[in-house]
Order: C-alpha cells, then sequence, then structure tokens
C-alpha cells in the first residue's frame, strides 16, 4: 500500500470516527444486541430492522475508540438493503481481511477496505470485529419467534 493509500484509509477512519453514521437507537428493530470488548473498553448496541430476509435499516450506540466507532458506522452503512445470507459472507470477508497477515492476498469489500490496516496492529483487531460480533448476535437472538404463552 502507497503511503498516499494509508492517508486515505486513515482519512475516512477519521471522518467515520467523527460523524459516525446510523449512530442512534432503532424503535422499529426487531434484533439488537450489546457487545463489549474489555481490551479496549469498546461497547456498542447494535439495532437492526429484519423484514423478508433483508436488513431494511441498522444503526449503533455506544462509546469506543476511533477503529470500533468507525467499524461500527461502515458496517451500519455496509449492511443497509443487503440479504441476510449476504451478511454472513461480508461478515467473513471482513473478519479474514483484518485478520489475515499484512501481506496476504483477500478479496476487496468496497468501502470496508479502509480498515485493511487494523491486520498490522492485532491489539485494534477486536475493535474492528466488535460491531460485527454484535451484529451476529443481534441476528441469532430472535431467530426463533419469542412468546409468552
Ligand atoms: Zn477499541
Amino acid at each position: 500500500m502507497t503511503s498516499d493509500l494509508r492517508d486515505l484509509y486513515q482519512e475516512v477512519i477519521f471522518d467515520h470516527y467523527k460523524r459516525p453514521r446510523n449512530n442512534r437507537a432503532l424503535e422499529e428493530a426487531n434484533h439488537h444486541a450489546q457487545g463489549h470488548n474489555p481490551l479496549c473498553g469498546d461497547k456498542v448496541t447494535i439495532y437492526v430492522k429484519v423484514d423478508d430476509g433483508v436488513i431494511q435499516d441498522v444503526a449503533f450506540e455506544g462509546s469506543g475508540c476511533a477503529i470500533a466507532t468507525a467499524s461500527a458506522s461502515m458496517m451500519t452503512e455496509a449492511l443497509k438493503g443487503r440479504k441476510l445470507e449476504d451478511v454472513e459472507k461480508l461478515f467473513h470477508g471482513f473478519h479474514d481481511m483484518v485478520t489475515s497477515p499484512p501481506d496476504a492476498e483477500s478479496p476487496p469489500l468496497g468501502k470496508l477496505d479502509a480498515l485493511r490496516g487494523v491486520r498490522e496492529f492485532p491489539a485494534r483487531v477486536k475493535c474492528a470485529t466488535l460491531a460485527w460480533h454484535t451484529l451476529q448476535a443481534a441476528l441469532r437472538a430472535h431467530d426463533h419467534p419469542v412468546s409468552t404463552e
């Protein structure tokens, strides 16, 4: 990666940190979960509204470091309008991207590529993946209809 690209990526991360997208509670959410990364102190709540197997809306609240906040913000942008079956693939693609050795090839992931540099900082990987793990938990939490009967 050239230093220009590196600067650009840092700019993207900083922008998402300073002005996080979809940073709010989602009233209409039918899935939500809380995540915590004790190593860094990042906390996040992910809200998802799923209809017909498609993510109609997704938002987050929480407090975290720049990487955790930017990653959650970018994730919400990447997920809107996605089918649930694609979300799993995206999660694995993202996870591979940030955990692969620095010189390993990994498929491009569009805007999420801005976080590719995290792989060079193993201590930050959990910051970058917190929102994604919390999303998985949220989507699993209500797999079965909840009944009070
Ligand atoms: Zn963090």
